[in-house]
Formats: structure tokens, sequence, C-alpha cells
């Protein structure tokens, strides 16, 4: 294309280029979802029509982008891992994170209606999601980024599910339910919903206490060609791009299965080779 006289501007725009050799974790969260969900009527505290839709759009964006290697999902939230050797978009910060949110808010409101077959969006209260990119060094902070997330919807769903007890079944007020529910640990809370309602919390549904972790089955032989280990950074560098679209291939081929499991604990991570290269 010919130049223009107006092309200098382009030399103003700044690219954030990801740290060559590291993991990327994006995540995506649902812009304001505390008001969508109530318009929607989501079921409280968790619709589970809510959780699959973001489940199977986050799938999506797995078919579509192989660069993926697993992600987890609570509540309105999805975070993706991208292999260290994700060269998309020359790894432009901007150019991954705004097709992340934008892929999954498309599939998203494509697939609403499989989930939601008696409610349609409404064009004045629609979904979207924010996104950023974080980096990791090593699969021990993936480790604990994905431990994190879980924690965080461990402690969110135990709160949400006394909450809403005590509002449902218990007939208080949210105002008294918020106040019965201050400064109670996870024991109290527990014990909270045993003793008044028989509720025993472990036998919500796993989905709701665990999340959605979404990996790859890459079968024998795992999603590396070598241990992590042994690879040094010149390897990471001098890579291939055969060996690399080998890779991806493999992963494009992989059925994606979806856990509902402790991903905190050790046994989870003992395969996590087979996923994660
Ligand atoms: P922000 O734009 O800052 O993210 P937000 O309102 O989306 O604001 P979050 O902290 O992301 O705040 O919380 C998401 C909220 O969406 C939850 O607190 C809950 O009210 C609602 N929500 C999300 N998923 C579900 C679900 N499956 N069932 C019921 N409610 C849900
Ligand atoms: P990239 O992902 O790098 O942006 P791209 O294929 O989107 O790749 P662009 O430079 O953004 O490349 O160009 C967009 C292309 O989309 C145009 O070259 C044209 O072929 C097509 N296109 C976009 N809008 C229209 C339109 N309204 N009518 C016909 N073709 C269109
Ligand atoms: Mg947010
Ligand atoms: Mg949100
Ligand atoms: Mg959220
Ligand atoms: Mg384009
Ligand atoms: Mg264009």
């Amino acid at each position: 294309m010919a130049k223009s006289r107006f092309e200098y501007v382009r030399t103003y725009e700044q690219d954030a280029i990801l740290l060559p050799n590291t993991y990327i974790v994006i995540r995506l969260d649902g812009r304001g979802f505390h008001r969508f969900s109530a318009h929607y009527n989501f079921r409280k505290p968790n619709d589970k029509r809510a959780l699959c839709l973001m489940n199977a759009a986050a799938k999506q964006v797995m078919r579509q982008i192989p660069d993926v290697e697993g992600a987890y999902g609570q509540s309105d939230e999805y975070s993706f891992v991208l292999s260290r050797e994700c060269r998309m978009f020359d790894r432009r910060e901007a150019k991954l994170v705004s097709t992340f949110a934008s892929t999954f808010t498309a599939q998203y409101q494509f697939l609403w209606p499989e989930f939601f077959t008696d409610i349609s969006l409404d064009g004045n209260m629609l979904p979207s999601f924010d996104g950023r990119a974080v980096l990791y060094p090593s699969l021990r902070e993936v480790r604990d980024y994905f431990s994190w997330r879980q924690a965080d919807c461990h402690i969110n769903n135990l709160y949400n599910t006394s909450f809403w007890t005590l509002v449902l079944t218990g007939g208080l007020s949210e105002h008294d339910a918020e106040q019965a529910l201050m400064g109670t640990n996870s024991g109290a809370k527990n014990e909270l919903l045993f003793s008044q309602f028989g509720i025993n919390y472990n036998d919500e549904e796993i989905m709701y206490r665990k999340g959605t972790m979404l990996i790859r089955d890459v079968g024998a032989g795992g999603a590396a060609s070598e241990s992590t280990e042994s690879r040094d950074v010149q390897e990471w560098h001098e890579k291939s791009k055969r060996q690399v679209e080998r890779e991806e291939k493999k992963r494009r081929k992989a059925e994606i299965v979806e856990l509902h499991v402790d991903i905190i604990g050790d046994e989870f991570w003992r395969g996590a080779g087979r996923w994660i290269s």
C-alpha cells in the first residue's frame, strides 16, 4: 500500500510485548455482573445455566486459539494459560488481551440462547468482559495462580451459600443476613449451614465449590516434547517453527476435558506435564 504523508502518526503507537519464555495468563471478568445477573434473574447463589454458558464460551475460545493450554473459570471470570512458546501476535499484549475478551464475549452472546432458553438478551444490557495479561516465569507460579483463583471460588461460594440460605430459607432480610455473617470464619459458616438448615456444605454441587478446569487431553507423551526442566532458554529461542507447529497441531486435535476437582493439592498437578508444556 502506498504511504501517505499521514503515515507518521503510526510511530506514536506503543506496543507492549510480553516477555519471551514466560507463561501468559489472561484473565477475563464480566463487567458489572452483579447488575447483569440481577437483570436476568440469575438463581442465587449459583445459576447453573450461567456457569455452563461460561464454560461453553471458554471451550470455544480454546478451540479457536490453540496456544491455550488450559483454563479455569468460576463466577463471571475465566483465566486462560498460554504456552511459554506462544508467539501469537508476536506476543503483543493489546492484541492478545483484546482478542481474548472479544472472542469470549462474542461466544457468550452467541451461546446464550442455548442455556437461557426462556429469556433473550436485551440490547440495553449486553454482557461484556474486561481482560488482563499476567506473566509467570515458572510452573510454580502458574500453579499458585490457579490455587489462588480456586481459593477465591471457595471463599465466595461458602459466603454466598450461607448468605442466600439465610435469606431464601431462613427468611432474613439481606441486611440481617449480612450482619449475621459478619466476622464469621469458614468453620462458623459450615456450622451455621449444618445446625440451622441441615446443609452439609461438602454436599453442595462440586462445580459451585471447585469451579471448572478445562484441559486438553493431549494423550501419551504430553504437551511438551521434553520435560520442562530440561529445556533451556537457548532452546526456547531456537525451537524450530516446524516443532512449534507440530505441538500446536497436537493441541488443536486434543479433546477438551472439563474437570471439577481440587487444583490446590498435589494430585492434579502430578499429571500436569500432560497438558502444560
Ligand atoms: P466488576 O465489573 O468490577 O467485575 P461485578 O459486578 O462483575 O463488577 P464481580 O466481583 O466480578 O463483580 O462479581 C460477579 C458477580 O456476578 C457475583 O458477585 C454474582 O453476584 C454475579 N454472578 C456471576 N456469576 C453468577 C452465577 N453463575 N450465578 C449467580 N450469580 C452470579
Ligand atoms: P488482522 O487480523 O491483521 O487485522 P485482517 O484480515 O483483519 O487481519 P485488516 O488490515 O484489518 O486485515 O483488513 C481488513 C480486511 O477486511 C480488508 O482488507 C477487507 O478485505 C475486509 N473488509 C473489512 N471491512 C470490509 C467491508 N465493509 N467490505 C468488504 N471487505 C471488508
Ligand atoms: Mg472486575
Ligand atoms: Mg465481574
Ligand atoms: Mg468476578
Ligand atoms: Mg483486521
Ligand atoms: Mg483493519
